[in-house]
């Protein structure tokens, strides 16, 4: 099956209790032993397995191609699970622009927990070799990135953590594996933000690590899910699980408009720069032509004229919500310098918009009419 009707279809039944055609929430804590004792359906107690869970977990291992799936109930909850799957001492490299979450949980929570940890520009490959240590045991690859849209080679980062007996770990949220799929690119885990486009209505928090094979190291990600307890809730798979049916079409939308809008303000002379990988002008566009399907519908454009300019650009919108976050049906914008903190590299003058499935000409005319009070 290809990746729409698996969206659709993949660990949803029609429910063999009810003939229920959508699957019902199931918010039982707690399952019944058959009289031998066994449990017929291997639910035992929901934090360590529930139905709809499974469902969940089932989808996003079929879309990302992976053996097995562990739904968490944040995309951070998703990230701590696996550094503490990682052994005290352990060395770990990620993007020197990763996600700002993190970057904080690095050094606020697994720092005094033992984490050795770098942070890289991984466009350059040369300089994760450098940054390999003997204790290295993961590479954390993030691509594209925030808010930057940079792109690194997933393929060869890979082939990279492998020479040096490291796994190799994608946070795959912006691409979503429609576009991009890390473990036939030779990754050994893929992690989501399912708060973002797998759940694609701004309504529900999660996360979920995927693994290429069932390891010894995603059994430990397992037993923390399991043991620390950060689980989602039934009703929280099941909206993400419903998110996932309609991804496709929804991506086909996201990146059709996406590329309107940064042609739109490429072409714009109060725009200083658009930075998304599906403009030939952008450094990494023949590898996001190689490693991905399309290009995403995240983008970020700086505005002449700072910071004011570009604050008064977000002020000018109508349709787009002043809001962080990205992925749902509705246009966002943000100045991302501001929700980053005073440690922020992001530019003052830079914008950051999550592109949403309205009408593309409205979307266009919007930003265009905020763009006019500049000049
Ligand atoms: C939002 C996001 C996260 C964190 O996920 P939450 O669901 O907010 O905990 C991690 N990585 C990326 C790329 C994200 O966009």
């Amino acid at each position: 099956m290809r990746i729409e009707t698996l969206a659709v279809h993949a660990g949803t039944e029609v429910d063999e209790g009810s003939q229920a055609v959508t699957p019902p929430i199931v918010l039982s804590t707690t399952f019944a032993r058959g009289a031998d004792g066994t449990f017929p359906k291997g639910h035992i107690y929901t934090r360590s397995s529930n139905p709809n869970r499974a469902e969940l977990e089932q989808a996003v291992a079929a879309l990302e191609g992976g053996a097995a799936a562990a739904a968490f109930g944040s995309g951070m909850a998703a990230i701590a699970g696996v550094f503490q799957a990682l052994e005290p001492g352990a060395h770990v490299i990620a993007p020197g622009d990763s996600y700002h979450g993190t970057v904080h949980l690095l050094r606020q929570v697994f720092d005094r927990w033992g984490l050795a940890f770098d942070f890289v520009d991984m466009r350059d490959p040369a300089a994760v070799a450098r940054a390999m240590r003997p204790s290295t045991r993961l590479l954390w690859i993030e691509t594209p990135s925030n808010p930057m849209l940079h792109m690194v080679d997933i393929a060869a980062l890979g082939a990279l953590a492998h020479r040096h007996g490291a796994i190799a770990a994608v946070d795959n949220t912006w691409a979503t594996p429609l576009l991009q799929q890390p473990l036939a690119l030779g990754c050994d885990l893929v992690m989501h933000s399912t708060t973002k486009y797998l759940g694609g209505h701004s309504d529900v928090l999660g996360g979920i690590v995927v693994t290429r094979e069932r390891s010894a190291f995603f059994e430990r990600i397992e037993t923390v899910l399991r043991l620390g307890g950060a689980v989602p809730s039934p009703f929280d798979c099941w909206l993400i699980r419903r998110g996932i049916r309609t991804l496709p079409a929804r991506m086909r939308v996201h990146c059709e408009n996406a590329e309107i809008l940064a042609q739109f303000l490429a072409g714009h002379p109060m725009v200083e720069r658009v930075h998304y990988p599906g403009l030939p002008s952008h450094p990494g566009h023949e590898l996001a032509r190689r490693q991905m399907r399309r290009f995403g519908g995240m983008l970020s454009f700086e505005v002449r004229g700072g910071r004011e300019a570009a604050m008064a650009v977000a002020a000018g919108v109508e349709i787009f919500a002043r809001a962080t976050s990205l992925g749902g049906v509705e246009s966002l914008i943000e100045h991302r310098a501001s929700i980053e903190g005073p440690d922020s590299k992001t530019p003052q003058s830079l914008l950051r918009v999550s592109v949403g499935l309205e009408n593309a000409e409205d979307l266009v005319a919007d930003l265009d009419h905020a763009l006019s009070t500049l000049q």
